[in-house]
């Protein structure tokens, strides 16, 4: 007989406040949470992730040797895999959470450098699903590397120290925006008009100069950066900028209950899953490994995103380093993983859009997926049930929140995850992450105690 003749048999989630309130762990809590915020803010790009990721695992004590009992692995630098050797064999398969570092954000095009009307603008080519009008009129700023043809690379981080320039695409103004406002959304804000000011400051020429400069702003600008940086015009053909939200996450609300910031979808997963397996006890019998992933937003295609092999040679470097008669096959076989990302939760001004009795809400913990997809599921890996029962019971067995959830109303949504690129290996996989309101806005809330939660969630399936 099951232990679950004792039990209430009707299902109720539990408040995480609720939770950590009652076993006094706030403390605890907003510790873990402090740390996060702090990461958000220095990690606005993939690269960025990738390298606090490297730097906190190699201080974790994980290195190059894939024989050693922690190894990490990176990829150009933008995605990162890292293993901890347990007590059980590689044919047991490995304890696996996978999240991406990459988010949504506008991307400088070849040739960005234009100028119209007197100012000098950078040219964009968004990266992901986001709104364009929320990337209008606010403080932005600039990441990444330009990368000149003898080998040598600028990294570029401008808009986020006190004293930086900021950057800005400027939106009309509302008196001259009466013909737009009568469009919908989607024709009202185009994609090429999200161009970046640079700047609006002529080159000091003299009047009666024989060449002068047929765009002295964009001129004048050039000549600045080649001082500064040492870097011309064409070094931007090969250059990755991205143009983020300038400014800090933070605590938001009355009761600093929410967290709120750039990047959280799915830098909230990279974050807990790699302070879990960083913490995971060292009594563990599982093998772990967590993935970070890049281009997810655009479809996961790339070296560096979840379609790439990367991870299968990964998975052979461990595996022929630890034990060499096992095929690869059988341990991916016997692999099970968490794809880690975000989900919708139920938004307050947005209802309608959710079918509440499986939506998400904030602040009960990581939210199980069955399923992605939309239109009937479709592109979407489902989760074995009894697979999704094992997760769910080292979860219960810790008395940590969770829930179980969907994305939006049937046929009014729907979005995917890298879940069905691991489940391509015939593993285990079941979606599990903690659900955002703004989700891909420029500044995205998250719960407080489901950011904890998660780290807890992923440590438990590292330990179980
Ligand atoms: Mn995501
Ligand atoms: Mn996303």
């Amino acid at each position: 007989m099951s232990e679950n003749t004792q039990k209430n048999p009707a299902y109720k989630g539990k408040n995480a406040w609720k939770v950590y309130g009652d076993s006094n762990r706030l403390d605890d809590v907003y510790a873990f949470v402090d740390g996060y915020i702090d990461f958000l803010n220095h990690c606005k790009t993939e690269r960025e992730t990738v390298a606090f990721c490297e730097k906190t695992l190699r201080a974790h004590g994980f290195g190059d040797d894939p024989k050693g009992k922690r190894y990490l692995k990176t990829l150009r630098g933008k995605c990162l895999f890292a293993f901890r050797k347990g007590t059980e064999p590689m044919s047991s398969g490995i304890s696996l959470v996978a999240a991406h570092a990459d988010c949504p954000r506008l991307d400088f095009k070849q040739h960005p450098f234009v100028e119209e009307a007197g100012f000098a603008q950078g040219k964009t080519h968004y990266y992901g699903g986001l709104r364009k009008y929320q990337w209008l009129s606010r403080p932005l700023a600039l990441h990444g590397v330009i990368c000149r043809d003898d080998g040598s690379t600028v990294p570029v981080c401008i808009g986020e120290e006190p004293g930086d320039p900021l950057f800005t695409i400027a939106d009309l103004l509302p008196h001259l925006a009466h013909d737009q406002v009568t469009k919908s959304i989607k024709d009202a804000f185009e994609g090429e008009k999200l161009n970046v000011i640079l700047g609006n400051r002529p080159k000091d020429e003299p009047e009666d100069a024989k060449d002068k400069a047929e765009t002295p702003v964009k001129q004048a600008i050039l000549e600045l950066l080649q001082k500064k940086y040492g870097v011309i015009e064409e070094d931007f053909i090969t250059a990755e900028i991205e143009v983020v939200p300038a400014g800090r996450a933070g605590y938001v609300g009355f009761d600093r209950s929410l967290v709120g910031g750039y990047g959280q979808d799915d830098r909230i997963c990279v974050y807990t899953a790699l302070m879990a397996l960083c913490e995971a006890g060292d009594s563990a019998a599982k093998n772990m490994a967590l993935m970070v992933w890049d281009k997810e937003e655009i479809g996961s295609e790339g070296a560096t995103g979840a379609s790439s092999r990367f991870i299968s040679y990964c998975f052979e470097d461990v595996t022929r380093a630890h034990e060499p008669e096992t095929p690869v096959g059988h341990v991916f076989l016997a692999t099970q993983a968490l794809s880690a990302d975000v989900t919708a939760g139920m938004d307050p001004d947005y209802q309608e859009t959710h079918e509440k009795h499986n939506s998400a809400n904030l602040g009960f913990g990581p939210c199980f997926e069955k399923y992605t997809g939309s239109g009937g599921k479709y592109s979407a890996s489902e989760a074995h049930a009894e697979y999704y029962a094992s997760v769910r019971g080292v979860f219960n067995r810790k008395a940590i929140p969770w829930q179980a959830g969907e994305l939006g109303r049937v046929d009014h949504g729907g979005g995917g995850t890298v879940a069905l690129f691991l489940a391509a290996y015939g593993m285990n996989v079941v979606d599990c992450g903690p659900a955002l309101l703004a989700m891909h806005s420029p500044f995205e809330l998250s719960s407080v105690v489901d950011i904890y939660a998660c780290f807890e969630a992923y440590r438990a399936f590292y330990e179980a």
